[in-house]
């Protein structure tokens, strides 16, 4: 077969949810699903996923790329082919981490035993869509499509991306309104509760993986709070606020992540920072911004493959009641 149409057999393409899944998924799937191919996602992650990823990984490797050579295992027999996009840092100051250059070939050495096919394509700036646009059509033409039905096909997936990301930003937007009137409602009525709003900051695949934040979440919800996330609001917005934090900063997501805490502070009540062990990129940035931002309480929580969430509830549970116990006027400062 010729190399230009070297995926032209692959029927069912396997997605692993995990990692940029939570951020692109509904690009993927819709893409792949205009091209004809049927879409199996991998389960939600649960402990078998997790120990089988810590099992294939080196221990160097952060938790969540650990999960995620799990779900890739999970997929073997169940598609063609599985979908392991590589997103290199293509310009300074909207790249990625460096896992999310090499996870292709490391998914590909990873189960060359078991001759595991994996489709990829290489993204080059993900802020310019052309970028975007080039290797996913390129990939379709791989998989046997023609320049018109992969043009095609991207747009349609970009279009259903973009309104799905509008839908959680507005959502997130909703959630800020609500938390700023119940504080004022509270300010008129002694009686009334002023609500607590919560901002969560973590890797979308963190705060929306459950098996890993899941245990915050539930904490949260379960003491009352208002959940902003973070990984939400608008990225176009947030990105562009978080030059006001660095000018330097390399990666996309923790500029949106820092943007979107700058666009929320003055309406949210607390920050909860979740991270993976070990990850590089917020071993700096979660330091910075405890020291960068000012007057609101800051939970900084790890999660990592040995202890998992245990003991999570119970700081997250101190926390809000000491943020209750703040609101009250239960502590002055001198
Ligand atoms: S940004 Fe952190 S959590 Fe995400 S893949 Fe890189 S090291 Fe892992």
């Amino acid at each position: 077969m010729p190399e230009k149409a070297m995926w032209a057999d692959v029927s069912v393409v396997g997605i692993p949810r995990s990692l940029l899944y939570y951020r692109y998924g509904v690009l993927w799937t819709t893409f792949f699903t205009a091209l004809g191919r049927q879409v199996v996602v991998s389960e939600p992650t649960d402990k078998a996923i997790a120990d089988r990823g810590e099992h294939l990984s080196v221990d160097e490797c952060c938790l969540a790329s650990k999960v995620f050579m799990g779900h890739v295992d999970s997929l073997i027999d169940r598609c063609d082919a599985v979908f392991v996009p590589s997103y290199p840092t293509a310009e300074h100051r909207t790249g990625f981490c460096t896992k999310f250059q090499s996870v292709t070939d490391i998914a590909k050495n990873t189960f060359r035993d078991q001759h595991l096919e994996v489709i990829s394509c290489e993204v080059g700036n993900v802020r310019k869509v052309r970028d975007v646009r080039r290797p996913f059509e390129e990939m379709a033409i791989r998989m046997g499509a023609s320049r018109k039905e992969a043009h095609s096909a991207f747009k349609a997936a970009f279009a259903a991306q973009a309104a799905h990301d509008k839908v959680l930003a507005d959502a997130q937007e909703r959630t800020l309104r609500q938390i700023v009137a119940k504080r004022r409602a509270a300010q008129t009525n002694p009686n009334a509760d002023p609500g607590l709003g919560i901002l969560v900051v973590a890797h979308p695949y963190i705060t929306h993986d459950a098996y890993l934040s899941g245990a915050v979440l539930d904490a949260l919800a379960d003491m009352g709070a208002d959940v902003v996330f973070a990984d939400a609001i608008d990225h176009d917005h947030a990105y562009k606020k978080s030059f006001e934090f660095s000018d330097t900063m390399p990666w996309v997501i923790n500029r949106e992540l820092i943007g979107a805490i700058l666009l929320t502070e003055d309406k949210i009540d607390g920050i909860v920072l979740i991270s993976a062990f070990p990850c590089g990129p917020d071993s700096m940035t979660d330091d910075a911004i405890m020291r960068y931002i000012q007057g609101k309480p800051i939970l900084n929580l790890m999660i990592d493959a040995q202890s998992g969430t245990a003991g999570v509830e119970t700081r997250v549970e101190s926390f809000v009641d000491i943020l209750r116990f703040q609101q009250k006027g239960g502590y002055t400062h001198g």
